[in-house]
C-alpha cells in the first residue's frame, strides 16, 4: 500500500511540476547547460518529414542525411510527418538514440481541420461566430493531436484587401477588428486552456508580417505599405494572438521597407519579442532564410543565417542553413552564442509546456488515432460551422427556402457533383473524395424531383495541390442536356465557382470571374429558366456583376469542407436559416481592387460640383458589388433608433451604445449587429468607418432584444506613425446596422 501511495503522490507532483513556470525555466537552464553548440543549433533546425527531396542547394540533405542528423540530435522539429506510426518512429530516434534525448516538436499545416475538414478559414470568418470558430479549431486540434501532431502552422492572421491574392482563403478577410477576434478564437481553440493537455496543440500566428499586402495580389510579391497601415491594420490580429497566448509565430516571405521579414529585427525583435514580450519562438516560413539571397539581402547562406538569427528567427524551416552555418558563425565570432541560447530556450520552453519532456509519446496513441479521425462527432462539429459560414447574398423571387414537396429541381454544374473541390485548399492530410457533394446533400430531400446535369467540366487535367489548374475546356456538349433539365424544372440550382485548389498559396488570379465555361453556361440556362438559385463555391471574393443583376438568388457557400453538401442542402431547404456576413468586400470588377470598406476619405469624396473631378471611376460605380458585413436571412430584422447614454464623454469613460432589434419575419433567425465608428478629425486621417463591435443575436420570430455595445479607449484610439497608441478628443460618429453599407448614424463628443 505504501508503495502505491508513493507512486501516486509522485505522479501527482509530476503533473503539478509540468505546469509550474519556475520549474520549467529551471529545467530549461539545466538542459541548456548540458548542450553542445551543435546540439543547440540542432534544436533550431526543422526538417520536412514527408517529401524526401533533395533541394536546390548542394548542401541540402536528402532523406538519408536527415535521418543521420536526427540521430546526432541535430533536428529539433519535423513537419508534415503523417500519423502516429511515423511520428512515433522519428520521436523514438530523437528520444532514444540521441545523447540528450530531447523530444521533437511535430508541426503540420492544420489550417481548417486535419482530415475531417471545416470550411476554409475565410468562410468561417463569415460566421462572425467566435464560439463556433473556436470549436472548429478545437476539433481540428484534437484530430491532429490524435495523429501525433503537437503544433499547427495556424492561424493565418494576415489581413488582406486584395481578392486576387489566393491566400485570402486562409485568413479572416479585410478587417483588423474582426480579424483580431477570429485570431483570438482560433488560438484559444487550438491551444485550449492548458497546452499540456494532449488534446490541444501549439498554435502559430502567421505570416509575420504584412504578407497579405503583396503588391497587386501576386503571391510572394513586394510589400510596400505605410506605417499607418502596418500599425492599424496589419499588426492588430498578431497582437491579439499574442494576448490570447499564442506560443509560436511564423515570419513571412515578403520584404517590408526593403528588409525581408525573416531578416527583420524591427518586426521580430523590437515589436514581437520586445514591445509585446512574446516568449515563445519564431519559425521561418519555408526556406525563407535562403530566399533572402534571392531578395538581394544576403550574398550567401552564411550571411543569410547571420542576418536571420540576429533578427530573431529562431527555427529554420527547410532552408537547411542554420544547421550548416550557425556553428561556424559562432566560432568565427560573427554571432554571439547568447543569441543561440535565447532561441533554444524559447523552443525548449514550448516543448516543456506541451509536456513532451514528461512523456514524448503523449501524442502517440494508435487507438485514439483510430477513434478520432473522421469520427462522427468531428463530422457533426464541421457541419455546424459549415452551416454558419454560408452567406445569403441575394434572395429575390421567393425561391428560397425551397419547398420540400412537389417541386422539380434541376441541379447544374460539375461542382455540384464534386466530392473533392469543396474540401478547399490547404488540406494536406485529408483524403480526396471525402466531401459530401451538394448533389448528395440534396438527394436526401426526397419530396422533390431532382435532376442533375453537369453542363460542362470546370477544369481539365490534374487538380492537385501542387499543379496549376487548367480551365481551357471548350467542351459544350453537356449544355443541351443541362438546358433541357432547366427548362423542365420549376427551380434551377446552379453550383458554380472556383475549384478548391484555385485559391491558396501560389494561386493568385487577375480575373475574379467564373472560370472556364461557367459564365456562358449560366447565361444559357438563364435564357430557358430564370428561376435560378446560384450557389457559389469559391476561396475568395468574386466579381460577378452579371449574376448580381440577373440571378434572383445567390448563396455564398465558399469551400465548406467535409460536410459541404449537407450544409448547403439544409440551408437551401430552410432547415437552417443563414446568418453569415461577408468578411471581405466583393468587387464589381477587378479594376476596383483593392476595395475595402474602411478606406480613408479623399479630399474629393462626392460629386457635389457635378463635374468629373471627384474620386470615382467613369465606367463603374464606386461601391462594391456586395459590401463587407453584408448577408441576408430568411427572416427580416428591424432596427430601432440607436441610442447613446450620453452626448459627451471624458477620455477613459465607457461609451454605451444600444439598439433594439426585432425579428419581423416568418422564421427564427440570427442577426450580426455591427457597430462602426469614425473619428471625424484627428492628427492622422482616420477611415470613414471602422468596425469596433459586433454581436451575433439569436431572435425568435417576433422577438425583440436590446443590444448594448461598450466603447472604451481600446476601441476609440489609433496608432500614429511611430506605433504609439493615441486616443484623441473630438467628435466621433457611431454607425450601427446590418452591414457596413446599411447603418444608422449618431455621434458623440469625447472631451
Ligand atoms: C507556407 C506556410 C506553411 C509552410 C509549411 C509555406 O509555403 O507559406 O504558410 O505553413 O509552407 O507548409
Amino acid at each position: 500500500i505504501l508503495a502505491v501511495l508513493t507512486v501516486c503522490s509522485t505522479s501527482a507532483q509530476k503533473k503539478k511540476t509540468m505546469n509550474n513556470k519556475q520549474d520549467t525555466e529551471q529545467r530549461i537552464e539545466e538542459l541548456l547547460a548540458k548542450m553542445t553548440l551543435e546540439e543547440k543549433v540542432g534544436q533550431m533546425n526543422q526538417y520536412n518529414g514527408f517529401w524526401d527531396v533533395t533541394g536546390p542547394s548542394p548542401k541540402e540533405g536528402n532523406a538519408a542525411t536527415k535521418y543521420e542528423h536526427l540521430r546526432k540530435g541535430w533536428v529539433g522539429s519535423m513537419l508534415t510527418v503523417r500519423g502516429v506510426k511515423e511520428v512515433r518512429a522519428v520521436q523514438k530516434i530523437a528520444v532514444e538514440e540521441t545523447r540528450l534525448g530531447i523530444p521533437l516538436i511535430i508541426g503540420f499545416d492544420v489550417i481548417h481541420g486535419y482530415k475531417t475538414l471545416s470550411p476554409i478559414p475565410l468562410a468561417e470568418a463569415a460566421s462572425w461566430d467566435m464560439e463556433a470558430i473556436k470549436n472548429s479549431a478545437k476539433t481540428a486540434a484534437s484530430e491532429a493531436a490524435a495523429s501525433g501532431i503537437n503544433w499547427t502552422f495556424g492561424p493565418n492572421v494576415d489581413i488582406s484587401r486584395d481578392a486576387r491574392w489566393g491566400r485570402v482563403m486562409e485568413g479572416a478577410g479585410e478587417d483588423p477588428f474582426l480579424g483580431s477576434r477570429v485570431a483570438e478564437a482560433r488560438v484559444k481553440g487550438f491551444q485550449g486552456d492548458d497546452l499540456s493537455d494532449p488534446l490541444t496543440i501549439a498554435a502559430c500566428a502567421k505570416h509575420f508580417a504584412a504578407y497579405g499586402f503583396a503588391e497587386s495580389g501576386r503571391d510572394y510579391n513586394t510589400v510596400d505599405i505605410s506605417n499607418a497601415t502596418l500599425y492599424n491594420t496589419v499588426l492588430p490580429p498578431f497582437k491579439a494572438a499574442n494576448d490570447a497566448g499564442v506560443r509560436t509565430y511564423m515570419n513571412s516571405f515578403n520584404i517590408l521597407n526593403g528588409i525581408p521579414a525573416t531578416g527583420n529585427s524591427f518586426l521580430q525583435r523590437d515589436i514581437l519579442k520586445g514591445k509585446w514580450g512574446f516568449n515563445g519562438f519564431v519559425i521561418t516560413d519555408w526556406a525563407s532564410i535562403r530566399e533572402m539571397i534571392a531578395h538581394g539581402f544576403a550574398k550567401d547562406g552564411a550571411e543569410a543565417s547571420e542576418k536571420a538569427v540576429k533578427a530573431g528567427a529562431d527555427m529554420d524551416m527547410e532552408s537547411h542553413l542554420y544547421i550548416y552555418e550557425l556553428v561556424n558563425l559562432v566560432k568565427e565570432g560573427k554571432v554571439d552564442e547568447a543569441l543561440i541560447d535565447d532561441a533554444v530556450r524559447r523552443i525548449l520552453r514550448v516543448k516543456f509546456e506541451l509536456g513532451l519532456f514528461d512523456d514524448p509519446y503523449r501524442y502517440c496513441d494508435e487507438k485514439r488515432e483510430k477513434e478520432t479521425i473522421y469520427s462522427k462527432v468531428n463530422h457533426e462539429a464541421v457541419l455546424d460551422i459549415a452551416k454558419k459560414s454560408i452567406v445569403l447574398l441575394k434572395n429575390e423571387g421567393n425561391l428560397l427556402p425551397l419547398k420540400k414537396k412537389g417541386q422539380k429541381i434541376a441541379l447544374i454544374g460539375s461542382l455540384a457533383n464534386d466530392k473533392t473541390s469543396p474540401l478547399g485548399s490547404w488540406r494536406i492530410a485529408s483524403d480526396d473524395n471525402t466531401a459530401v457533394s451538394v448533389l448528395e446533400g440534396m438527394q436526401q430531400y426526397k419530396g422533390n424531383t431532382l435532376v442533375y446535369e453537369k453542363g460542362a467540366e470546370l477544369t481539365i487535367g490534374k487538380t492537385t495541390f501542387l499543379d496549376e489548374l487548367v480551365f481551357n475546356t471548350t467542351d459544350r456538349s453537356g449544355f443541351e442536356a443541362a438546358k433541357k433539365a432547366a427548362k423542365e424544372a420549376d427551380i434551377v440550382v446552379m453550383v458554380l465557382g472556383e475549384h478548391g485548389f484555385q485559391s491558396g498559396e501560389g494561386r493568385s488570379r487577375t480575373n475574379l470571374d467564373l472560370p472556364g465555361l461557367q459564365q456562358e453556361l449560366l447565361e444559357e440556362i438563364y435564357k430557358v429558366n430564370s428561376n435560378i438559385v446560384l450557389v457559389l463555391n469559391n476561396g475568395r471574393p468574386l466579381a460577378l456583376p452579371w449574376a448580381a443583376e440577373h440571378i434572383p438568388t445567390i448563396v455564398e457557400a465558399w469551400h465548406l469542407g467535409t460536410e459541404t453538401g449537407n450544409a448547403v442542402a439544409q440551408v437551401l431547404y430552410g432547415d437552417y436559416n443563414p446568418s453569415g456576413k461577408l468578411p471581405m468586400s466583393f468587387p464589381r470588377n477587378v479594376g476596383q481592387v483593392p476595395i475595402y470598406y474602411n478606406q480613408h476619405s479623399t479630399g474629393r469624396p462626392t460629386n457635389t460640383d457635378n463635374n468629373v473631378f471627384w474620386s470615382h471611376y467613369s465606367d463603374v460605380e464606386k461601391t462594391p458589388l456586395f459590401a463587407f458585413g453584408h448577408g441576408l436571412s430568411y427572416t427580416t430584422f428591424k432596427y430601432g433608433t440607436v441610442k447613446l447614454d450620453k452626448k459627451t464623454y471624458t477620455k477613459g469613460e465607457a461609451v454605451k451604445v444600444s439598439v433594439e432589434v426585432t425579428n419581423t419575419g416568418d422564421y427564427d433567425g440570427k442577426e450580426v449587429v455591427q457597430l462602426y465608428i469614425r473619428d471625424i478629425a484627428a492628427s492622422l486621417s482616420r477611415p470613414i468607418k471602422e468596425l469596433k463591435g459586433f454581436e451575433l443575436v439569436p431572435l425568435k420570430k417576433g422577438e425583440t432584444k436590446t443590444v448594448t455595445f461598450t466603447l472604451t479607449d481600446k476601441e476609440l484610439g489609433f496608432f500614429n506613425n511611430e506605433g504609439e497608441y493615441l486616443v484623441e478628443t473630438g467628435i466621433f460618429k457611431v454607425f450601427v446596422g446590418t452591414s457596413s453599407d446599411n447603418v444608422q448614424e449618431t455621434e458623440f463628443e469625447l472631451k
